[in-house]
């Protein structure tokens, strides 16, 4: 497997280093949250986005609890979209926001 790039500082390799997840691959750049925990069916993402995906994960729990008719394939087929670990911040804020109206 080819070593995951900052999708921000691009010629940059991110970095191999033990975390509390096991390996991260972080963004040498300073300031640069970027971060990548090898995990399949995701993508190397800043601080903020990594948040976000966590936080559509959060909803979708809170959601079942009110309307078990409410899946992951909902959201998959309601965005076009496969795989939470790869959305980017505005459409998981998009998902959120129509998970609240489920
Ligand atoms: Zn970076």
């Amino acid at each position: 497997m080819a070593d995951p790039k900052c999708p921000i500082h691009d010629k940059w390799y991110l970095q191999q280093r033990p975390s509390k997840f096991g390996y991260a691959w972080r963004c040498p750049i300073s300031g640069c949250t970027v971060a990548w925990y090898g995990k399949p069916n995701t993508s190397p993402a800043d601080h903020a986005t990594r948040q976000a995906r966590m936080m559509v994960w959060r909803e979708l729990v809170q959601t079942q609890e009110r309307n078990a008719e409410i899946s992951l394939q909902s959201i998959q087929g309601q965005f076009g979209i496969e795989y939470i670990g790869m959305c980017d911040m505005e459409t998981c804020e998009k998902i959120v926001e129509w998970l609240r109206q489920q």
